[in-house]
């Protein structure tokens, strides 16, 4: 029996990228996390980092701190090199990618490499559901050539999370199914995808070219979060186009958050502002170091 025809998803909402200083001064362009955009489950925030001007890069995310999520790192361009308080120590290249689960609690920082040239990449917040926020954190870095490729006529898909065309991207999050595609179109050409969970939330985020979703145009640096479905139908603009298209199964509790905390209830939240300013809030951090060192 045929499969039923996908219902291909529109765009709902587009929003455009606001620009701001993160860390100790570096330029990203927010779009999940924002005024129009607060969160969408289950994802919290969504930066975009793109600039070859040193003074927008160089001061990097000096020793800061994380509880109660994951957080997604794709380098386009670039080197940041990554330490944090479980004893990891990692050197982000182009390419590559980072998935880290703060959970319980993570120091760490993310320091730029070089002294000029271009810096380019994305940082995704992913949630954690309530079961899994007090957890031990954990760590994985991923070498650009463990990321899958699917390639069609004037279509190039990097896999780096989740499944697509039958190839397995490095992360599999059991929580939210997290698929995470990079998408490279050459002009003109079309992007289809049949296959997406209808129960799932899925968004654009355009960062080369332009492009069009059912003859709506998503221009650079927006995302375009899309309606319900489980089909996708993207072209190409003349100039092809390059997009992010992440989607994820919604965790449906409650979100309270602070800055780098996201927990469920102001009373957690509070707990970890606490925890931080006493030196309490890695627990974790001699069992991770005892199995790095091994
Ligand atoms: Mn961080």
């Amino acid at each position: 029996m045929d499969k039923q025809q996908a219902t291909l998803r529109k765009i709902e909402q587009l929003v455009s990228a606001m620009t701001l200083t993160e860390g100790a001064g570096v330029t990203v362009h927010r779009t999940i996390g924002t005024p129009a955009l607060r969160n969408l489950d289950p994802f919290l925030l969504l930066d975009h980092f793109s600039s070859d001007r040193p003074d927008e890069y160089i001061a990097g995310f000096p020793e800061h701190p994380h509880r109660g999520f994951n957080t997604f790192t794709y380098m386009l361009d670039g080197r940041m090199q990554h330490g944090d308080s479980m004893g990891n120590t990692g050197n982000l290249g182009p390419g590559s990618a980072q998935w880290m689960k703060a959970a319980s609690g993570v120091i760490h920082s993310e320091m730029p490499q070089q002294q000029d040239g271009l810096l380019r990449g994305f940082q995704l917040w992913v949630n954690l559901p309530a079961s899994e926020k007090m957890t031990a954190p954990a760590y994985q870095e991923i070498e650009p050539q463990r990321i899958p490729k699917v390639e069609n006529a004037g279509t190039r898909v990097r896999v780096l999370a989740g499944q697509y065309a039958g190839e397995h991207g490095p992360v599999q999050d059991p929580n939210t199914r997290v698929q995470y595609l990079d998408v490279t179109l050459a002009p003109g050409a079309a992007f289809t995808h049949t296959d997406i969970a209808a129960e799932d939330v899925a968004f654009l985020y355009l960062f080369e070219g332009e492009a069009s979703v059912q003859d709506e145009r998503l221009p650079q640096h927006h995302l375009a979060v899309l309606g319900d479905g489980d089909g996708l139908n993207v072209i190409a603009g003349e100039q092809g186009a390059r997009f992010l298209l992440v989607t994820g199964r919604p965790i449906g509790e409650p979100i309270a958050q602070h800055g780098p905390f996201v927990m469920n209830t102001m009373d957690e939240i509070k707990q970890a502002i606490n925890d931080y300013q006493r030196g309490q809030l890695v627990r974790d951090n001699a069992a991770s170091q005892n199995r790095s060192s091994a």
